[in-house]
C-alpha cells in the first residue's frame, strides 16, 4: 500500500489486536498523517474557529446581525486546519482531479457523521460549469467514497463567469446562487463542504433550505 499523499510504499506491522479490531488502515503514512492538524477545543462553538477559550468569534456575532442570514445556521463544524498540507491536497483533488483522493477522510467523515441522527445530508453542489471542468463534485466524491448516502436537494445556478457572460456575473455577484425545489417539512439538515471560508456559501445554502421548510441546519466541512 502507497500513501495517498506522497506515494511512499506503507510498512504496516499486522498484529492480532488488527485482525481482531478490524483496524482501519490509514490511507496516509505516519510523515504525511503528521502534517494534517486536526482543529481542537476550545473553538468557537459556532464555526468551529481556534479560538483560546470557549465562546463565538467576531465573525459569528457579525453574521448574528446579518439581515438575511442571522438564524440560518445553528453551527459548523471543521475537521482539520486549512494548513499548507490541506491547502495542497485539495487542490491536487478539485483542480487536477485526482479522485484517489476522494477516500483520504473516509474515516473521519463516517465517524463525524454518526453524530448528526436523523439529519438528511446534503452536500454543496457545484455549479454544471465548475462539473465539466472537474468532472465530478468533490463534495459528493467524499461522501460516495465513505459510503454514506446524501441527497442532491441543492441546485447552484452558474453565476460564474465565461469571459462572454463576465458582465452579466457582475450584476449578479453578491445573489444566493442555490436553489431547490423540495418542500421540505422541519427535517433538520447536514450540510458537507470541503471546506469552511468566510462561511457565505454554507449560509446561502442554509437559508434556501431554511426558506423551504428545513428546521435545524448545521453543516460539516473537513477543513477551516
Ligand atoms: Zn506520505
Ligand atoms: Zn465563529
Amino acid at each position: 500500500m502507497r500513501c495517498l499523499y506522497c506515494h511512499a510504499r506503507i510498512f504496516e506491522e499486522v498484529g492480532w489486536s488488527d485482525l481482531i479490531f478490524k483496524r482501519v488502515e490509514d490511507p496516509f503514512c505516519v510523515d504525511c498523517r503528521s502534517t494534517f492538524v486536526e482543529i481542537e477545543d476550545p473553538r468557537c462553538t459556532i464555526c468551529s474557529r481556534s479560538m483560546n477559550a470557549d465562546g463565538v468569534c467576531g465573525d459569528c456575532e457579525m453574521w448574528a446581525k446579518h439581515p438575511n442570514y442571522s438564524d440560518v445556521l445553528i453551527s459548523n463544524h471543521s475537521i482539520y486546519e486549512y494548513n499548507d498540507s490541506l491547502k495542497e491536497l485539495i487542490k491536487r483533488f478539485k483542480y487536477n482531479g485526482d479522485y484517489a483522493l476522494a477516500g483520504c477522510f473516509r474515516q473521519e467523515l463516517i465517524e463525524h457523521i454518526k453524530l448528526y441522527k436523523k439529519s438528511i445530508i446534503i452536500p454543496l453542489p457545484v455549479s454544471s460549469l465548475r462539473l465539466k471542468e472537474r468532472g465530478f463534485n468533490q463534495t459528493e466524491a467524499l461522501l460516495e467514497c465513505a459510503g454514506i448516502s446524501y441527497e442532491n436537494l441543492l441546485k447552484r445556478i452558474d453565476t460564474e463567469i465565461s469571459q462572454a457572460k463576465k458582465q452579466k456575473a457582475a450584476r449578479h455577484k453578491g445573489e444566493n446562487p442555490f436553489q431547490t425545489e423540495k418542500v421540505l417539512n422541519g427535517e433538520n439538515i447536514l450540510l458537507i463542504d470541503d471546506l469552511y471560508t468566510t462561511g457565505t456559501t454554507i449560509r446561502r445554502a442554509a437559508s434556501v433550505l431554511k426558506k423551504s421548510g428545513a428546521g435545524e441546519v448545521r453543516s460539516l466541512t473537513i477543513g477551516r
